[in-house]
C-alpha cells in the first residue's frame, strides 16, 4: 500500500465554513450553467458536475488542521488536532485490529489542538493515545481547553491511555517500519514540520512555517534537504505575495510562490497547498493554484534541467485524498 494522505481540515487559524447565503450563490450559478446542458440521466448529471471549477463542486474549507497518514502499519496515525479532527472520530471504523492512535503535534496554536475535546477514541477504555510533541507544555494546554468554564468534560474523565511522547529537536522515532523525522520552523512560538517514510516513499507536513524571501536558493537551507524528493508536500499557503512582502513578512505564514520554488528547487512531485485564509472564499483560493502553476513554469523556465517539478500541484480541502 502506498502512503497516503487525507485531509480532515485544510482552514487557517479558525474553522470557516461556507454560510447559507454563499452556498445558496454557487447553487443559483450552478443552476446557470445547467442551462441547456444534457441533464437526463444520473450519469449526465456527474459528467456536467465534473466539468464545473471546484469553487461549484464543493469548498475549500471548513475545518481546522488535522491530517490523516494511511500507512502500511496497523496504526491510525493523525497530523494535528483542529476541528478535523472531530470529523475524523465519525469516520474511523468502530472494529479495529489494534487500538492505537498516534497524533503528531505541529504546535499547540488554537486551530491545531481544538479537535481534541471532541475526539471520541480518546472517551473509549481500551484505546491508547499517543501524543508525538516537541513541545513540552502540551499536555498542560490539552488539560486546559477542558477545564471548566471552557468545556463540559474535564481530561481526567478521558477513559484512554493517553501517552505523551516528548521529542527532542533534530531527532527521528520509528513505528514499525515508518520513519518520522522532524525539523525546526520559523512561526511564534515554534513549530515542527514531520516527514513520514516508509517503503521508498516519503510525505512532508509543513505548515505555519515562514520562510526569508528566496528561500530556495539559500545555500544549505534546511528545508530543501527535508523536502528532498518527497512523493507529497503539504505546504502553508495562507498568504498572497501582498502579505509576505507587507507587515504579515513575520507572521509566520509562507505563500504559494514559496511553496513552488521550494518545492522544485527539493525535486518534490506533489505540492498539496493549505492553510486557507479564513478571509479568502473559494474563488480566491482557487486563484492560488493558477498563481502557483504559472509561477511553476516560469521559475523551470529559468531552470538548466527544466525538470517541471512538482508535477502536480493541488489544493487541499475537506476530504482530500492523496496517493504518494
Ligand atoms: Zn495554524
Ligand atoms: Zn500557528
Amino acid at each position: 500500500m502506498a502512503l497516503k494522505l487525507k485531509s480532515w481540515g485544510t482552514s487557517g487559524p479558525i474553522p470557516a465554513p461556507l454560510n447559507s447565503e454563499s452556498l445558496k450563490e454557487k447553487v443559483l450559478t450552478v443552476l446557470r450553467h445547467a442551462k441547456g446542458q444534457d441533464l437526463s440521466s444520473e450519469d449526465a448529471l456527474h459528467h456536467f458536475l465534473a466539468k464545473l471549477p471546484f469553487p461549484l463542486q464543493g469548498t475549500y474549507k471548513g475545518n481546522t488542521n488535522c491530517i490523516q497518514i494511511l500507512n502500511e502499519t496497523n496504526e491510525v496515525l493523525l497530523c494535528d488536532a483542529g476541528s478535523g479532527l472531530r470529523a475524523i472520530s465519525d469516520s474511523l471504523p468502530k472494529q479495529r485490529s489494534t487500538n492505537t492512535y498516534h497524533l503528531f503535534l505541529t504546535h499547540l496554536h488554537w486551530d491545531h489542538i481544538q479537535g481534541f475535546p471532541f475526539f471520541k477514541p480518546a472517551y473509549q477504555a481500551g484505546n491508547k493515545i499517543i501524543i508525538h510533541t516537541l513541545h513540552r507544555e502540551a499536555e498542560d494546554a490539552f488539560r486546559k481547553i477542558m477545564e471548566p468554564p471552557y468545556f463540559p468534560a474535564n481530561y481526567d474523565s478521558l477513559a484512554a491511555d493517553i501517552e505523551y511522547n516528548l521529542i527532542a529537536d533534530g531527532s527521528s522515532l520509528q513505528i514499525g517500519d515508518l520513519i518520522v523525522k522532524t525539523l525546526r520552523q520559523e512561526h511564534p512560538n515554534h513549530s515542527w514540520a514531520f516527514r513520514f517514510e516508509q517503503a521508498g516513499q516519503a510525505v512532508v507536513i509543513s505548515t505555519d512555517s515562514q520562510h526569508p524571501e528566496n528561500a530556495a536558493s539559500i545555500d544549505s537551507y534546511p528545508f530543501l534537504e527535508f523536502f528532498k524528493a518527497a512523493d507529497l508536500l503539504v505546504f502553508d499557503s495562507q498568504y498572497s505575495l501582498d502579505h509576505i512582502h507587507g507587515e504579515k513578512r513575520t507572521w509566520g505564514h509562507s505563500d504559494a510562490v514559496t511553496a513552488v520554488e521550494l518545492a522544485a528547487t527539493a525535486e518534490v512531485k506533489q505540492l498539496i497547498l493549505t492553510h486557507h485564509d479564513p478571509a479568502d472564499n473559494d474563488d480566491e483560493i482557487h486563484g492560488i493554484l493558477a498563481i502557483a502553476e504559472k509561477h511553476r513554469s516560469s521559475y523551470n523556465q529559468d531552470k538548466i534541467n527544466r525538470c517541471n517539478y512538482p508535477k502536480e500541484i493541488k489544493l487541499a480541502y475537506d476530504g482530500l485524498t492523496v496517493e504518494a
